[in-house]
């Protein structure tokens, strides 16, 4: 007995592991190149003339397969691009379901929003005016893409291997609410949520790591991560043979603040990555089974949009972007016989047991969704993505629908809507994410 005491007690104290067992979990893990071998268009900003010269950083898809106890699956990718679509990700959905049995439901795609990467096909279809020449690019590197990221998430299911899986957070103080150029009273998130994933002799095989903030220190004429890529370098160099995969929450109404230069992404990218390793300094907490997946959409409705006749009177008048929509919504009238009258948004919850849920929403959801998904859920520990499975349009808040601007509804013609949303938007997608987390 007193032998059995003791032996729990130097457990306790040499307990360099946060007393995490092996055999809870298997993690699988991959990465793959998806710099663009031809230059393709550069996305994010409408404006650039010229097009890409050259490669900073590699652009990367990475990633994760959790498995648990019972054999249930959840996958998540990180991609260093601006976004994917929903085309995109159902057909990489669908491709691996076929092959390794995790559904489309099962897996979260998330994107890091670098304006440095290149056009990702439908994702702000009408932000970029692009040759014919351009657009065969953009569509060769979508289905490669497409190749590409299907391969990832099978590669990382062929290599399940134990693991033990530990939360942790801290704090990087760069992102600033960006309402109005620069609001430094608005509401903004510095919080770094850390998943570690240490193999079953406790070396640190993958870091996931998220930040609230538009990805845009810089816009470069060459392919780079922005502070994203140079946070996930840093952190690869400083746990060697590690994963380091960044997913960016929401972060659609933050900046990087300064920004404007590439020394200003990487000391940024520093920062977020010091704020890593300071959480992984610290005990950090076990993360125990079982996995709960859950995906499932429902429509944002826009205000009623426009007649044919209005949109053939509205020919050739505001900006380029405002013409370029009359011209498509014309040409979607004339096809489809409607313009589209709302939108699919996406849910998806990845609960690990009861120790920590993700929430991933899709589109440049702003921060007030974190914060009141914080709020209605204190009980447990939540960490909410955006920029989650498709980036189709900005994601306002009630509040931020109602002031307008650019995030309220004035970006929503680069992505092809004449928007803005009806209200009520807000509560239809925390409606769903109680649905979702109900037991
Ligand atoms: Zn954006």
């Amino acid at each position: 007995m007193l032998r059995t005491i003791l032996i729990c007690l130097v457990g306790l104290l040499f307990c360099d592991q946060d007393c995490l067992e092996a055999g809870d979990w298997k993690v699988g893990m991959a990465r793959v190149d998806i710099t663009p071998v031809k230059p393709v268009w550069m996305a994010g900003y409408a404006s650039r003339k010229k097009t890409v010269e050259g490669t900073t950083h590699p652009l990367w898809a990475k990633a994760l397969v959790f498995e648990d106890k019972q054999g249930k699956r959840a996958a998540i990718v990180t991609t260093d691009l601006i976004g994917l679509t929903r085309e995109i990700s159902d057909a990489v959905g669908n491709r691996v379901a076929e092959k390794t049995g995790i559904t489309r439901a099962q897996i979260l795609l998330n994107s890091s929003h670098t304006h440095c990467g290149p056009v990702v096909r439908g994702c702000a279809a009408i932000a970029y005016d692009l040759t014919a020449a351009q657009q065969k690019d953009v569509d060769e590197y979508a289905k490669l893409l497409e190749d590409n990221l299907t391969r990832v998430i099978i590669q990382a299911s062929e290599s399940l291997s134990e693991a033990t899986l530990a939360y942790g957070e801290d704090k990087a103080t760069f992102a600033i609410n960006r309402r109005g150029k620069i609001n430094p009273d608005g509401p903004v998130d510095h919080t770094v949520p850390v998943l570690r994933i240490n193999d079953a002799a406790g070396k640190t095989k993958a870091i996931l790591f998220g930040y609230a903030c538009h990805n845009t220190t810089i816009g470069l004429f060459e392919y780079c991560g922005d502070y994203a890529g140079f946070a996930q370098i840093a952190l690869e160099k400083k746990y060697p043979g590690s994963l380091a995969l960044f997913m960016l929450g929401c972060g659609g109404d933050a900046n990087p603040e300064p920004r404007g230069t590439l020394a200003l992404a990487e000391q940024h990218g520093n920062s977020l990555s010091d704020a890593v390793i300071r959480a992984m300094d610290q005990p950090l907490d076990p993360i125990k089974g079982p996995l709960t997946v859950k995906f499932q959409r429902t429509d944002l409705p826009f205000v009623d949009p426009p007649s044919k006749e209005a949109l053939i009177k509205q020919q050739g008048q505001g900006d380029v972007y405002s013409q370029r929509l009359t011209k498509y919504l014309l040409k979607q009238l004339d096809q489809q016989g409607a313009i589209e009258t709302s939108y699919p948004f996406s849910v998806q919850v990845i609960a690990f047991g009861a120790d920590l849920t993700l929430v991933g929403l899709g589109g440049e959801a702003v921060i007030d969704y974190s914060i009141r998904l914080h709020e209605e859920f204190s009980g447990r520990r939540l960490w909410v993505a955006g920029y989650c499975n498709e980036v189709f349009a900005y994601v306002p808040s009630e509040r931020v629908l109602k002031e307008g601007g650019y995030e309220g509804g004035d970006a929503m013609k680069y992505f092809g809507f004449h928007g803005p949303f009806q209200p009520g938007v807000e509560d239809r997608i925390i409606q769903l994410v109680h649905t979702l987390l109900k037991p």
